[in-house]
């Protein structure tokens, strides 16, 4: 049997068959869609009608739950839950980790005659006290008071978890600590939720508008990620432990030939994209497109979007159930920013917009009215984000996002708004105010005119921008693929409520209503003439725009440390705390966290690669050094010289290398003692040039680490 890993592995795939035989879909997509949520439907077939009905208004209308009902729905939910298979049940969290969070509980209490009963209460749903002490919270608990909460969160529902010998109840949670701070993202979120939804109600009335029910944010999270065989992850410590490839070289052949994004996907591919799609909908996860990304290997897959804060968590749900069927698959999904150095990274691209019922403000071309509370939403997001483009980057900020902003293939750390060509023209119309010379002859008058309708073909698509108009929502595409989308919509949520808010006071400030459109004109003038340096719709990746963006003053935060501080100044503290979305003890936790989150990677990074060079790498140099060397000698033996000289020449070579490698390892480990993760990124690329040259010199037979050209294109 090969001792090299790497090509045991290799032999392990030949040898398998492919594609592997799945069982086929037996069921229609109807019969199975939502089966394992307690949602509404199932809510009305298990609860008594009054109290379905209040547990109605609670999601629908975000009225506070009568606690007294809780008993009768930790019932329903229970009977419900057995009914599928269901031994326990789980507060779920989303902690300041990044992922989620659950510890179980079953149902069962003995009985005295040696049984048990089946046991779930109104308290056990609304409230469970994990242990909080190992969470991390950035300062704000100390160990000695571990106690925290999780508060169920009616608004997103109560799910199963299957495993392959039972379920799990599992129950969507905001996590606090035992003074009330919260130690998560879902209680910012919904914070932020409700500032928003309150100062777009306001906004709306000055339009005379009513909802006809709650305004809500919505999300579409469209997720990228790599698929490798698991084979091949298994032999790469480096994907194992960090995520990502800390050395290996860029095929020949990547992704120059455009010949992956949405080209057939594979059969062994598609049958894992189906099995992931058939979970999702069980879980009522609206799983809608799938396709091939730019990159080999690379993947997409996007849902329909819904109400921000379900979608947050279902995005949760997609990245733990595209890492779980994998492994069934014999696949390892990578999930990082940038697995592979040099070739395209995966992101999230953030849909957002906000939604009355059944309409949704950044839809234009209704008529003049609804154009003029479009206009005035449009401009309140541009305001928004030239405000706080500083903060929109600080909530992308992570390690593994450094990698990918600001390479050539997503968006850089400037932050600006692409609206396309129309929608500009209309901005410099508002611009110009009562200026009579325009295209269509006359100046746009907001609450008079209408915008023209928008063709929204490909062509008006600007791939570059971090922050696109596209139709009816804003993209924020520069959310990494590991990240939860909370981060990015509470600073979008929050920062868009303050300036509807600043808007809504003028406008209510408004006596007669005849002097409404002047006012309103007046104030998206003034907006946009201070604001437009934003807006930039030509390409994101050129050096052109990053000298251009300095010229307009826009930040350029290009590494995280730099990124993370926008979260900690007056004036971000000053937003958070007005509405109430972060207090001021809560801020400086996030941030104390995501710093500490960084660093602490950067170090595994810088440890994990001196590792991989020093035991992985450094032997099989000398081994080939070994080998060539005593070729020499047994050659000079026999009296035979040729080529002699230039294998020497190789064998120096390596020798250089080798000790370029030893070099590096030595400031490496300077580094990493000093905590100084700056130095370790800086020799941790030294040291990584000297590895992979040593790869294209070493013996393919002889070299352990799988190579780029195996992992992207081997299944
Ligand atoms: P793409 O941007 O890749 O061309 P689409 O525009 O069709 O694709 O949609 C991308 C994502 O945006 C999907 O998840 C879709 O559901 C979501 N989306 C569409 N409309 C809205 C909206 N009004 N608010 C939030 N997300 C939306
Ligand atoms: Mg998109």
């Amino acid at each position: 049997m090969d001792t090299n890993l790497r090509k045991q592995a290799i032999a392990n795939i030949a040898s398998r068959p492919n594609p592997q035989k799945g069982n086929g879909r037996e069921q229609a997509i109807s019969d199975i869609y939502g089966e394992d949520v307690f949602n509404i439907r199932t809510m009305k077939d298990y609860l008594p009608k009054d109290i379905y009905k209040q547990l109605l208004a609670t999601i629908n209308k975000g009225t506070t739950l009568d606690a007294k009902i809780a008993d009768e729905v930790a019932c329903a939910m229970k009977d419900w839950a057995i009914k599928k298979g269901a031994s326990h049940y789980t507060h779920w969290f989303q902690p300041l980790t990044g992922s989620t969070a659950e510890k179980h509980d079953s149902f069962i209490e003995p009985d005295n005659d040696g049984g048990v009963t089946l046991r779930f209460s109104g308290k056990t749903l609304i409230q469970g006290e994990p242990d909080a002490s190992s969470f991390p919270s950035g300062g704000i608990r100390a160990t000695f008071e571990a106690r925290g909460y999780t508060a169920w969160d009616p608004t997103s529902p109560a799910f199963i978890k299957r495993d392959d010998n039972g379920a799990t109840l599992c129950i969507p949670t905001a996590f606090c600590s035992y003074t009330g701070e919260a130690l998560d993202k879902k209680t910012p979120l919904l914070r932020s939720m409700q500032a928003l939804t309150e100062q777009t109600e306001r906004l709306m009335k000055c339009f005379g508008e009513v909802p006809e029910g709650r305004v809500v944010p919505t999300l579409g999270a469209e997720q990228e990620y790599f698929l490798i065989d698991k084979e091949l992850f298994l032999a790469r410590p480096d994907l194992m432990q960090a995520g990502r490839t800390l050395f290996g070289n860029i095929p020949p052949k990547h992704q120059q030939l455009d010949d992956h994004y949405f080209g057939a996907i594979k059969p062994r591919i598609l049958n894992f994209m189906s099995e992931v799609d058939e979970e999702l909908w069980k879980l009522g996860i609206p799983a809608k497109t799938r396709h091939n990304e730019v990159a080999p290997a690379q993947f997409e897959l996007a849902p329909m979007f819904e109400e921000l804060n379900l979608a947050v968590d279902h995005n949760m749900l997609v990245m733990e159930t595209l890492k779980r069927v994998a492994d069934r698959h014999g696949l390892a999904c990578l999930m990082h920013e940038k697995p592979f150095a040099g070739i395209n990274g995966s992101g999230k691209h953030n849909n957002w917009s906000i939604n009355p019922p059944g309409d949704n403000l950044l839809n234009p071309g209704k008529s003049p009215h609804k154009d003029a509370l479009f206009l005035t939403v449009l401009c309140a997001v541009i305001k928004a984000v030239d405000t706080h483009a500083d903060l929109l980057r600080a909530s992308v900020a992570c390690a593994g996002n450094d990698h990918r902003l600001g390479a050539n293939e997503a968006p850089p750390a400037i932050i600006s708004i692409f609206l396309g060509e129309q929608l500009n023209d209309v901005i410099e119309q508002i611009e110009r105010g009562d200026v009579k010379s325009t295209k269509s002859g006359g100046t746009m008058q907001i609450g008079v005119d209408t915008i023209p309708i928008m063709p929204r073909d490909a062509t008006d698509r600007n791939r570059t921008s971090p922050f696109a108009f596209t139709g009816n929502k804003f993209e924020f595409r520069a959310v990494g693929s590991t990240q939860s989308c909370a981060g990015a919509n509470i600073v979008l949520n929050t920062i868009a409520a303050e300036v509807l808010d600043e808007i809504a006071t003028k406008l209510e400030a408004v006596k007669k209503k005849s002097d409404f459109n002047k006012t309103l004109q007046d104030l998206l003038q003034k907006i946009v003439k201070k604001h437009k340096r934003v807006v930039f719709n030509g390409d994101n990746y050129s050096s052109a725009w990053e000298k251009e963006a300095a010229r307009r003053g826009l930040p350029n935060l290009k590494k995280t440390p730099e990124a993370l501080k926008s979260l900690i100044t007056p004036k971000s503290l000053k937003l958070f705390e007005k509405y109430k979305v972060f207090s001021k003890i809560e801020l400086h936790s996030r941030y104390e966290v995501f710093k500490e989150n960084y660093e602490t990677t950067i170090k595994i990074e810088g440890e994990l690669a001196l590792d991989m060079a020093l035991t992985t790498i450094l032997p099989v140099a000398v081994e080939q050094q070994k080998l060539f060397s005593d070729n020499i000698l047994k050659m000079k033996s026999v009296g035979l010289t040729s080529g002699s000289t230039e294998i020497k020449k190789h064998i120096d070579n390596i020798g250089k290398n080798i000790s370029a490698l030893w070099t590096a390892s030595e400031l490496l480990k300077k580094a990493i003692n000093a905590d100084n993760s700056e130095k370790i990124i800086t020799t941790m690329g030294k040291l990584r040039k000297a590895v992979d040259s040593l790869e294209m010199q070493v013996d393919d037979n002889l070299w352990p680490l799988p190579k780029y050209s195996e992992m992207l294109f081997i299944y």
